[in-house]
C-alpha cells in the first residue's frame, strides 16, 4: 500500500471517529431528555427500563466501533496496519477500502464467524 493511500485511509478514520462521538453524544442527549420524561410518568416504569437498556446497547455499539479505530489508527502508526491478527498476512487494500478498521482477512474473518455460528448452537440450520 502505498504511503498516499494509507494517509487517505487515515484520514478518512478520523473522520469516521470524529462521526461516531458525534452520535453517541447526541444519543446520550437523547437518552437523558427521554428518561427525565419518563420519571415523571412512574406508572410506565417497565417501558422506561427497557428503554434504558436499548439506549445502552446502542452507545456500547458506538464506543466499541470508536475503540476498533482507535486500534487501526494504532496499527496505521506503528505500520501494522496491513497485517491480518490471525494469520499474519496481508488483509489487502480492497477490503481495508471498504472496511478500514478491520483487523482481519477475509478468510480469518469467515474462520471468526463461522466459530460463532457454531457457538449459537440450534439456532444453526433452522433458517
Ligand atoms: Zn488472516
Amino acid at each position: 500500500m502505498t504511503r498516499e493511500s494509507l494517509e487517505t485511509i487515515r484520514k478518512r478514520l478520523l473522520t469516521m471517529r470524529e462521526t461516531r462521538l458525534q452520535q453517541c453524544r447526541r444519543q446520550n442527549a437523547d437518552a437523558a431528555a427521554l428518561l427525565d420524561e419518563g420519571v415523571a410518568d412512574v406508572a410506565d416504569q417497565g417501558l422506561t427500563d427497557s428503554l434504558k437498556d436499548y439506549l445502552h446497547l446502542l452507545s456500547d455499539a458506538g464506543r466499541e466501533e470508536i475503540l476498533a479505530i482507535d486500534e487501526a489508527l494504532e496499527r496505521l502508526r506503528n505500520g501494522n496496519y496491513e497485517k491480518c491478527e490471525g494469520c499474519g498476512k496481508n488483509i489487502g487494500i480492497s477490503r481495508l477500502e471498504v472496511l478500514p478498521f478491520t483487523r482481519l482477512c477475509l478468510t480469518c474473518q469467515k474462520n471468526t464467524e463461522q466459530q460463532e455460528s457454531t457457538k449459537a448452537g440450534p439456532a444453526k440450520g433452522q433458517l
